[in-house]
């Protein structure tokens, strides 16, 4: 039996950050976690060849970089070798009619291509990064805070009703799909295309309501802050965070998958896992987990949880997948467009409605036919990653089913609808082909190729159910105050001492680690 003071379950980048206060406050911190290394969703490994690094799942640390914790311990974790390069060229996309465009950091430089894309669509661009710019302080602090807290409480009221008694133009917008304020916006297709395929990234389709809320945030956080990546690979956040936790006194316990929760008298004590073994928590277990493992399995032997709870977790609701084709390149891409080159992330999509075609045909489990591929070469801004002279690439088909129905271009014989071995490299050889139509040097440079699909996802991390990358639906019905389950008081669960953390919970998926955040100042506080 090990003691200390809190035990938490996962080691993600909200373990890693919950951790990393409660240490430097003095706790005595033990983190398990199933896999073999700390980092969750943050690994980077040779997957192909040697010389090769690849994110093999988040790459792109534009939420840790926005983080209060980055913010309160960067120094910390650059002595621990994090480190983030970025460009001003950040985001792109090309359409299959050879059209493309891109966003820069420079506000000026994006005015000039909106209004040369399409004349006076600049002003829609100053309109909706002016109405999100204009109440963003508040935005970030509810995206980092307890919403159960009075401080969230008055926040919400400030962004809903103005001193008129009216909704704000915030509360106005907030439902909007992104199809809705993409059309108020603009009147060209271009910029529409650009922005469209980003809510996907927050676990959205374009045509659902408040995704049109995420777009803006999207445009406003990509022009003020880039998209950085971890100079040698994302893991280095998370191995700066662990090193710095053990250096504060915690311990990492990899390889071990707890298989309950112990609870004494109403109140959290502990851990056992699946080897029997039992870690002793003297004031909280923190659980990165998902409702229904938490409710369904760690707590199914506990007494006395009201049975709403349990049904809520059981009806946790699961979103899209993702389909990860990683490439070994011998030199980097070549686009149509020759201002892509130089771009981190390029989107290849038919515009506004291929997403939505794209987000339609994957809820109704067809494999997509012509797939909105993400194109991320981080290898552009750390060279660190490729031999010189070669790249690394990753292509993310954000949106695809766990469970495939038929082909939606009806050529994929799908067989029962598992990603079997055929299935998997017949649909990446699909995902290949689209975005080839936009790099004429991709196929003649590709060295090997390594694939993930909603399967993997699923056997690679618990969290990841039916291959779901964010942990949940982020459909507005199940997030904010409803997220995980409308019956749970926040990250609070009904026993003491016991807090959920982790993408499931409040404010979902993303690697700044804001629950881990949330319930560590929620544990200091209190005492
Ligand atoms: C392909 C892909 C690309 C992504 N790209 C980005 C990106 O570029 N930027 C971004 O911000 N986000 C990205 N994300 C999302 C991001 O990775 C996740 O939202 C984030 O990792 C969630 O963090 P977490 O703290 O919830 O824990 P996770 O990273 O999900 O880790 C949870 C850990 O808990 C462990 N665990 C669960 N149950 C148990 C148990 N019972 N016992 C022991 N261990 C357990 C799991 O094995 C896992 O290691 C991406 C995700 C995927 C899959």
């Amino acid at each position: 039996m090990q003691n200390y003071d809190a035990v938490i379950i996962g080691c993600g980048p909200n373990a890693l950050v919950a951790a990393t206060y409660l240490t430097k406050a003095g706790w005595s911190v033990g983190i398990l976690d199933r896999n073999d290394r700390p980092g969750g969703g943050l690994r980077t490994d040779e997957l192909i060849r040697p010389g090769f690094k690849h994110d093999v799942y988040a790459g792109f640390l534009i939420l840790f970089a926005l983080s209060r914790a980055y913010a309160d311990f960067a120094p910390q974790l650059g002595e621990r070798g994090l480190q983030m390069a970025n460009s001003d060229k950040p985001a792109g996309v090309a359409l299959p009619d050879g059209r493309a465009t891109l966003i820069t950091t420079n506000a000026e430089a994006n005015m000039a291509e909106i209004e040369r894309l399409c004349a006076g669509d600049s002003a829609g661009w100053g309109a909706m990064l002016g109405g999100i710019g204009a109440v963003a302080p508040q935005v970030f602090e509810l995206l980092a805070s307890d919403l159960t807290s009075p401080r969230a409480k008055e926040l919400m009221d400030d962004l809903m009703v103005g001193p008129d008694g009216l909704p704000t133009p915030f509360a106005k917008n907030f439902l909007l799909t992104a199809r809705d304020v993409l059309d108020a916006n603009f009147k060209g297709d271009v910029w529409k295309a650009f922005l469209a395929p980003w809510v996907l990234h927050s676990g959205h389709g374009p045509d659902e309501a408040n995704a049109g809320f995420w777009t803006a945030i999207f445009g406003l956080g990509l022009q003020m802050a880039g998209l950085p990546v971890g100079v040698g690979g994302a893991e280095a956040q998370a191995i700066a965070l662990a090193k710095l936790i053990t250096d504060q006194g915690g311990v990492i316990i990899p390889n071990t998958t707890a298989s309950k929760i112990l609870v004494e008298n109403g109140r959290a004590v502990g851990v056992v896992t699946e080897d029997g073994e039992e870690y002793r928590a003297h004031r909280a277990v923190l659980a990165t987990v998902n409702p229904d493992q938490l409710y369904g399995k760690l707590l199914a032997d506990v007494p006395g949880i009201p049975a709403e709870l349990t049904q809520q977790a059981q009806a946790f609701r699961y979103g899209g997948s993702v389909f990860f084709v990683h490439l070994a390149l011998s030199e980097p891409p070549q686009w149509v467009d020759e201002r892509l080159n130089a771009v981190t992330y390029t989107h290849v999509c038919d515009g506004l409605d291929g997403v939505a075609k794209n987000y339609l045909e994957t809820n109704a489990n067809l494999l997509p036919s012509d797939p909105v591929v993400g194109v991320g070469v981080p290898s552009l801004l750390d060279p660190s990653r490729a031999p010189e002279g070669a790249a690394v690439m990753a292509l993310q088909q954000l949106c695809c089913p766990y469970q495939v129905k038929a082909d939606a271009r009806g050529e994929i014989n799908v067989g029962d609808g598992t990603w079997s071995d055929d299935l998997k490299e017949r649909y990446a050889d699909r995902v290949i082909d689209t975005v080839a139509k936009s790099i004429p040097n991709l196929k003649s440079s590709i060295l090997g190729r390594y694939i993930l699909t909603p399967a993997d996802l699923e056997k690679r991390n618990l969290n990841w159910t039916k291959g779901d990358w964010a942990s949940g639906s982020h459909a507005i019905s199940q997030s904010f105050t409803l997220r995980p389950i409308p019956g749970q008081k926040g990250h609070r669960t009904p026993i003491d001492g016991l807090f959920q953390i982790g993408a499931a919970t409040h404010p979902g998926l993303g690697l700044a680690g804001a629950s881990g955040l949330i319930v560590s100042q929620m544990l200091l506080n209190e005492g």
